[in-house]
């Protein structure tokens, strides 16, 4: 069986403890305003063609974007780093796109994760069967958990889905006792108004006890390049990257509760 990635990154500081490889799985069913990934949208593999310059001479080459792995070769890919995981109390995250969406080949690749004691973390955006979420967390030692609106319709404006199943398997998680750090990316004048603020404050509280961490992730723009590249549309190109401090007032704000927030990922 194969799968579709379209990137893996080592070395990764931001993906989970420790160092980390990170797979990103290719094809997401979302499609948010802000994706810093758009190559990772589509499910397909895809070919985008580049100009360059050269003394005034076009030259045109095809990038493709994605690639279909086996288990066998991506594991190939993840092993080469496991002194580091070791070392670092690190290990191996999927993300994307999403990668539930490939859930068989992502079962088939955890569990040969597992056979080498490797610590596997999962990025999803919860949007996913629950029968086949319960199968993968049997696996995965802790997952990032996007939740950008807790307002369905709002969620649904700027990503294209409502978030009522991503609500259901979030509680469902829990429930399960899996470990499971919720992460909001703040999108300026988007989703850091204060109705959206305070009904994410509500939405924590009734889950403080049962959520490991909570975690507000800076706007960036570094995506904004690679939709000029890939020839996407990119509406928020007047919106400038934010540092980790202009985020301070959100750990004061959440700091009656009873749960451990920080400014970005681990
Ligand atoms: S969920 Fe993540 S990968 Fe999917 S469209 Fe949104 S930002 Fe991009």
């Amino acid at each position: 069986m194969e799968g579709k990635i379209f990137d893996i990154k080592r070395f990764a500081l931001n993906d989970g403890p420790g160092i980390r490889t990170t797979v990103f799985f290719k094809g997401c069913p979302l499609k948010c305003t802000w994706c810093h990934n758009p190559e990772g949208i589509s499910f397909d593999i895809e070919e985008f063609e580049q100009e360059r310059f050269l003394d005034g001479e076009r030259f045109v080459h095809i990038q493709k974007i994605g690639q279909s792995v086996s288990v066998q070769k991506l594991m190939d890919e993840i092993l080469k780093d496991v002194n580091f995981y070791i070392q670092s109390g690190g290990g191996v995250t999927f993300s994307g796109g999403e990668p539930m969406a490939q859930s068989e080949f992502l079962t088939l690749v955890l569990a040969e994760c597992k056979k080498k004691g490797l610590h596997v973390t999962i990025d999803t955006t919860g949007l996913c069967n629950t029968d086949k979420l319960d199968v993968i967390s049997n696996y995965a030692d802790l997952f990032l958990y996007d939740m950008k609106f807790v307002n369905s319709d709002l969620h649904y404006n700027y990503t294209g889905v409502k978030n009522s199943l991503i609500i259901e398997n979030l509680d469902f998680l829990l429930n399960k006792k899996s470990a499971v750090i919720v992460r909001v990316p703040i999108i300026p004048g988007i989703n850091d108004t204060v109705e959206c603020i305070a009904d994410l404050k509500e939405f924590v509280k009734n889950r403080q006890n049962q959520i490991k961490e909570l975690h507000f992730l800076p706007f960036h723009n570094i995506g904004q390049s690679k939709y000029e590249r890939f020839k996407k549309d990119y509406s928020l190109s007047a919106l400038s990257s934010q540092q980790p401090d202009d985020l301070n007032y959100l750990i004061e704000e959440f700091k009656s509760l009873e749960i451990k927030t920080q400014i970005g990922g681990l």
